[in-house]
């Protein structure tokens, strides 16, 4: 079998949040931005893929259309991994990291795309088979809301009431923000969801690299003493020696990676001790291509991999075909959320771009989310909605 790429086409997707915005220690999010591409062969067949969630998606759009695509044009899609080698080493002495990876990972994630419609599999099944059908997911909120993020009494009233409400849903798994606020406000804010949502549901705490190590290891304490199962981002991506010694110095788990790019960057990671949890994001890190590579290397090491995900419905499917065939590590008879068996990130804050955007949207089912059967990514893009948020 042999196709064609005939055209390649990128859409800026942007949603202001206007009163839904929110805060994580870094800065606020006012706005959803996306980057999607879409990919068209000669035969007919088209492809989604997306990249450049974390900044503004117009270099992304730029790096496809001026360097990446004029590659592409009347090449085998098929060929995808012969292409993502291409692409890179074309980039390599000026793109290791950022805007060309992003660029990368979002058309390598199209050309899996029309693979799997042209062979008339699932991408779970072009990668190796489905291992399981549906996903459990972890619910990712409580992050600092409006202008009152610095009244404590009322925040950690409000982030009580938020945690409770997710296990009202069914989520058990609950991811939750610190690192705005001084150590032991912060502390005082998991504590009082850690109360409200009882012993029995897991909890997670991001810190978006708001530490230096030393701060880091003051707050990993605590979460150790409120039963929080992983750390996620304690330090600076670029700090390998520093997430080493907030490993070597606490017990709870460590978890990064989604700002981190390529198997390089991961086996730096990786061999350097500092994760327990790798979190590469698809659409960031290199695609799917590079991600089957990061996802060996990491459980070769031990190492467990939760993607990271961010983004529109693309995105969410995309993470969902990966983590359907991530086999159980290591293996046991009855695995268990987190501990070998992967989970799905389920950001709640608003998000239109993924919930709206998708002709069908993707299920939940007893707190999982149930993976897309179709072939390909299993998903297709609703026209009206793109150009709702096209800019
Ligand atoms: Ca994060």
């Amino acid at each position: 079998m042999y196709l064609k790429i005939k055209k390649i086409e990128t859409y800026i997707l942007r949603v202001p949040l206007g009163e839904k915005r929110f805060f994580s220690s870094q800065c606020a999010f006012p706005e959803r931005n996306s980057l999607l591409v879409r990919i068209e062969t000669e035969e007919g067949i088209y492809g989604w893929g997306e990249g450049g969630q974390y900044g503004p998606p117009e270099p992304v759009k730029a790096c496809i259309e001026h360097v990446l695509a004029p590659l592409l044009i009347g090449r085998d899609p098929l060929d995808k991994a012969v292409l993502w080698h291409e692409m890179y080493n074309h980039t390599r002495d000026f793109g290791q990291k950022g805007t060309y990876i992003e660029a990368i990972s979002a058309i390598d994630i199209a050309l899996w795309d029309i693979c799997g419609k042209a062979l008339h599999v699932s991408v779970s099944q072009l990668i190796g088979g489905c291992q399981r059908k549906a996903v459990e997911m972890y619910a990712t909120g409580c992050y600092y809301r409006g202008e009152h993020y610095l009244d404590l009494d009322r925040t950690v009233k409000e982030l009580g009431e938020e945690a409770a409400e997710y296990v009202r849903q069914g989520f058990h798994l609950l991811k939750i923000k610190v690192g705005l606020l001084p150590v032991e406000e912060d502390a005082k804010r998991v504590q009082a969801i850690r109360e409200n949502v009882g012993p029995d549901v897991d909890i997670f705490v991001d810190c978006n690299h708001s530490y230096n190590a030393n701060t880091a290891v003051r707050m990993g304490r605590y979460l150790e003493e409120y039963g929080i199962l992983f750390m996620e981002e304690p330090v600076v991506p670029e700090d390998l020696e520093g997430y080493r010694f907030v490993r070597d110095k606490l017990d709870i788990a460590i978890a990064g990676g989604e700002a981190e790019y390529t198997l390089n960057g991961f086996r730096h990671l990786i061999e350097n001790g500092c994760i327990d949890i790798a979190q590469p994001d698809i659409c960031v890190t290199g695609g799917l291509t590079e991600f089957q590579r990061i996802l060996a290397f990491a459980q070769a090491y031990g190492v467990q991999v939760i993607p990271h995900a961010w983004g529109s419905g693309i995105a969410f499917a995309t993470a969902l075909s990966a983590l359907s065939a991530i086999p159980v590590n290591p293996h046991t008879a009855n695995p268990v959320p987190l501990q070998n068996e992967p989970v799905i990130e389920y950001d709640r804050n608003f998000n239109p771009l993924r919930d709206e955007l998708l002709t069908e949207p993707v299920s939940i089912a007893d707190g999982k989310v149930v993976v897309p059967q179709g072939s390909g990514l299993g998903v297709d893009i609703d026209r009206t909605v793109l150009e709702k948020y096209m800019v």
